[in-house]
């Protein structure tokens, strides 16, 4: 069983086209230790694009 609020850390998703700022996301980094890339749709974009991790 996992501990709460342990190797947890919050990230904002990017979109990787127009590079604005469309999620917040939770991430276990025990368990996703690299940058995190995600195919999500951007309003901006208005339409499916991979959004990656903002260090
Ligand atoms: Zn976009």
């Amino acid at each position: 069983m996992a501990k709460k609020g342990e190797a947890r850390e919050n990230i904002t998703l990017v979109c990787t086209v127009c590079k604005e700022e469309n999620y917040r996301k939770e991430k276990n980094k025990r368990n996703t230790p690299e940058r995190l890339e995600i195919r999500k749709h951007c309003p901006k974009c208005n339409k499916t694009t991979l959004h990656r991790e903002k260090k």
